[in-house]
This record gives structure tokens, C-alpha cells and sequence, in this order.
């Protein structure tokens, strides 16, 4: 069993992120498996400088310890190229030159933004640059999330081929996460249903790569009244290490463990060694957003 927290260093974590790390780490010890910690730093221009370093140490000061080096996937653009290539040799991959523009004006709304017309499957593109596409096809997507039960999709009607490398060199979010999470022996994936949408493609994509499809659970994300994802953007509240067991305490309350009100007087590694004990993910609410407040 081995679980994983991926947050992007796009500035200090916030409450919908240590949901995800709590629930993730609790799940993987509660089985005394490993939980490991990577760095999602791909989309360099949106990183904000030291947020990594700054969650790993407020990680820290929430009493969090994970197993092994913390990695960064900037630093692993040869494993993601690598995939590319195995998926080209099998006539999967194809070049795509269409501005945003182009896709605006001929796409229809898919379940997670436009969906790519295939413009470009069948011409033939030599000059750079141009983004490395996908072909996906009619078999629907179907798996069994342990919190959302059983999803399916259909990638060609609901997504369309999608991008595995962006026209400036960057490597797509949905390739990366599946390579560093096989190279990384990661059984369980325990995060936030914002990315229930997404995990289609990256199942589409291990079924190319031949490699195993992990258990999923998708945890419910922190709202706002107006059911807005708690971000940076929608002003989430900022958690600090000085309230870490406040913090915890909410979260796990947030979870359905039902912490007893005393536990917040503990320290925050006495409140996860509790949560370690008694973690139940069936407690966990059936649903994609809950309000929090
Ligand atoms: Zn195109």
C-alpha cells in the first residue's frame, strides 16, 4: 500500500490541500503503508517562488512525516518523454497546430472544458511548434471510486483527444501524474473530486501504457456558499502551523470521523496518531463539494 500528497507550488497550503494531505496520509497509515510527498512544479510560470519549501514545512508543523525523498516532477521531463515515445510508436500521438482561437470557435463544451474536434488528426504537421495529442476512442472509461462509486466516461463524446504535451514543451498534468505515480509503486490515490473528471483520462492513458489502474478515492472539496472550490482564488482562509490542531481537528471533522472535542487540546501528531486509529474512509460524505464555513 502505497498512498501519495501531490500539492502544486502555487503558494502555502490552504484548507481544501490539507484535506487531501490528511485524508491520503491517514488512509496509507492506517494500513501502515508509505505516503510519500510530490511536488506537482511543472507549470513553472504559475509556481510561486518558495511555496514548496513553505508546504513542506507547514507539512511538517501539522505533524505530517512522509517516506522517502520528496520528488519534483520538473525534474523527470526524461520519464514523461519517454512515455510520449511509447505511445507515438503505437500511432497514438498526433501533432496539433490550433490556436485556442481555432479550438474556441469550432468546439462544443465537454465535462471538463472544450472538446478538441480532431482538427489535426489527419494532417500533416513538420514545423514547430505544435502540441502532442492523444487519440482517444468510443470504449467507455468505467471504475469504481471508493468514495464516489462507480463512474463512467466517455472520452471521445465527453473530452475529445487531449493534450500530452503543450506546444511550449511542457509536459500535460495527466501524463505526468500517471508516470511518476506508477514510477512511484503508488497503489492508492486519495485526493480531491475536482480531479474525479480527469481521472478518465489517466486511466485511458495506463491502459495504453500497459501499466496497472491504482485504487481511486475522491474525498468531497471544500466550498464556499455559493459552491466555489475553496482556492487561493475564492479566498480560502490561509491555515497556520500556530492553529495546526484547530485545523486538523476540523479537517477530520470535515472527513466524518467525528473527532471528540477534547482532541483539539492535543498536539497535532497526537491528533493524527487518534486519526491513524480510528480512520474510517466509509465515514467519509458520499459527495463531490461540501460547504465549509
Ligand atoms: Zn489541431
Amino acid at each position: 500500500m502505497i498512498g501519495r500528497f501531490a500539492p502544486s507550488p502555487t503558494g502555502p497550503l490552504h484548507f481544501g490541500s490539507l484535506l487531501a494531505a490528511l485524508a491520503s496520509y491517514l488512509e496509507a497509515k492506517n494500513k501502515q503503508g508509505q505516503w510519500l510527498v510530490r511536488m506537482e512544479d511543472l507549470d513553472k510560470p504559475r509556481e510561486v517562488k518558495g511555496a514548496a519549501s513553505h508546504i513542506l514545512k507547514t507539512l511538517e508543523q501539522f505533524g505530517f512525516e512522509w517516506d522517502g525523498e520528496v520528488i519534483y516532477q520538473s525534474q523527470r521531463s526524461d520519464l514523461y518523454q519517454d512515455a510520449l515515445f511509447q505511445l507515438e510508436k503505437q500511432s497514438l500521438i498526433y501533432r496539433c497546430q490550433c490556436s485556442r482561437k481555432e479550438i474556441a470557435d469550432s468546439a462544443i463544451q465537454g465535462i471538463d472544458g472544450l472538446i478538441y474536434p480532431g482538427t489535426c488528426r489527419h494532417t500533416k504537421v513538420t514545423q514547430m511548434p505544435y502540441a502532442s495529442r492523444i487519440k482517444v476512442n468510443d470504449i467507455p472509461i468505467i471504475f469504481n471510486d471508493a468514495i464516489q462509486g462507480l463512474i463512467t466516461q466517455h472520452l471521445a463524446t465527453q473530452v475529445g483527444d487531449f493534450v500530452l504535451k503543450r506546444a511550449d514543451g511542457l509536459f500535460a498534468y495527466q501524463l505526468a501524474v500517471v508516470v511518476d505515480d506508477f514510477q512511484q509503486g503508488v497503489t492508492d490515490i486519495v485526493r480531491g473530486a475536482d480531479l474525479l473528471d480527469s481521472t478518465p483520462r489517466q486511466i485511458y492513458i495506463q491502459q495504453q501504457l500497459d501499466i496497472p489502474t491504482p485504487h481511486y478515492a475522491h474525498i468531497p472539496v471544500a466550498s464556499n456558499a455559493a459552491g466555489e472550490k475553496l482556492s487561493k482564488q475564492t479566498l480560502a482562509p490561509a491555515i497556520n502551523a500556530k492553529d495546526a490542531s484547530a485545523w486538523l481537528t476540523k479537517a477530520l471533522a470535515f472527513l466524518g470521523q467525528n473527532p471528540p472535542s477534547e482532541l483539539i487540546k492535543n498536539t497535532p501528531s497526537e491528533i493524527l496518531s487518534w486519526a491513524k486509529q480510528h480512520w474510517q474512509l466509509e465515514k467519509i460524505a458520499k459527495q463531490r463539494s461540501i460547504i465549509f464555513e
